[in-house]
């Protein structure tokens, strides 16, 4: 399902499948290939993390070519860890393309219907999660870290989906991007429990003092959980942290740029 591919110069992750059989383009994009420097180099594509304002638009614009629809009709959200999926219509295509505030605030997902209107998260260890309706009819993408994740971001954004289109989530695809591996995300005691009570002792990596949990099976456990079928999820299996080809909050002590998660429709089947 999921590929590595070089397009103007960058280097993506993409369902290339899913664009044929859905005319749904999905991909993730990894930090090479763009302008900015230091702790930002070099694909840095968040406008909120101390980067120069116009190498951030330099690579949005070059992955703009990358992905083939105009930058004018991406949508970005202010994400704050929290579980808010709002509906993108035609009064917020565009927003938080070319700046950071106007971004629509308070939200950690989006929903839509629209044609050739990419949905943005941006993260450096959080999971994006791009969920696509049977049919391809509607498209989400969900920014999911540990706290969303306990929060239950992914439920509220697949609901979201699966109600704009009225379908089951059986058929719903699910992709989990590039994020932090069991490997990397130790959190205290009163983390792990509650990972282990949402989500089941699967989750939980080691043993105390060293205790991690595996955000990516937390994921898979909550699309199971509500209906998605296993055979229609699938993850990278990247850990932003070991692989040097990705932005990491925890890596680079929280000083680094924003790798993306982006899904469109690209046309209609059929
Ligand atoms: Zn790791």
């Amino acid at each position: 399902m999921l590929e590595s591919v070089c397009r103007n110069g960058i280097h993506l992750i993409e369902a290339p499948s899913l664009e044929i059989e859905l005319g749904v383009r999905a991909v993730f994009t990894c930090r090479d290939g763009g302008v900015s420097r230091g702790p930002f180099s070099s694909l840095n594509l968040s406008y909120n993390v101390g980067d120069s304002r116009s190498d951030v638009t330099s690579n949005r614009n070059h992955l703009q070519e990358a992905m083939g629809i105009a930058l004018s009709n991406w949508v970005f959200c202010r994400q704050v860890h929290g579980v808010t999926a709002t509906v993108v219509g035609p009064l917020q295509v565009g927003r938080g393309s070319t700046d950071f505030s106007s971004a629509i605030p308070r939200c950690d997902s989006l929903v839509t219907r629209l044609e050739r209107v990419p949905l943005a998260v941006l993260t450096a260890d959080c999971a994006p999660v791009i969920m696509v309706a049977p049919g391809g009819n509607a498209v989400s993408v969900a920014h999911v870290g540990w706290r969303g994740a306990l929060a239950g971001v992914v439920t509220v954004a697949l609901d979201k989906l699966t109600g704009i289109v009225c379908c089951p989530p059986g058929g719903v695809i699910a992709l989990i991007g590039p994020h932090i591996g069991p490997c990397c995300l130790e959190v205290g005691e009163e983390v792990a429990e509650r990972f282990e009570l949402r989500f089941g002792d699967e989750v939980i990596v080691g043993r105390p003092p060293a205790v991690a949990v595996d955000l990516g099976a937390a994921c898979r456990r909550e699309l199971e959980a509500a209906g998605v079928m296993s055979g229609n999820i699938f993850d990278t299996d990247i850990c932003t942290r070991c692989d040097g080809s990705y932005f990491s909050y925890r890596g680079y002590s929280g000083t680094t740029g924003r790798q993306a998660g982006l899904v469109a429709i690209t046309r209609y089947p059929g």
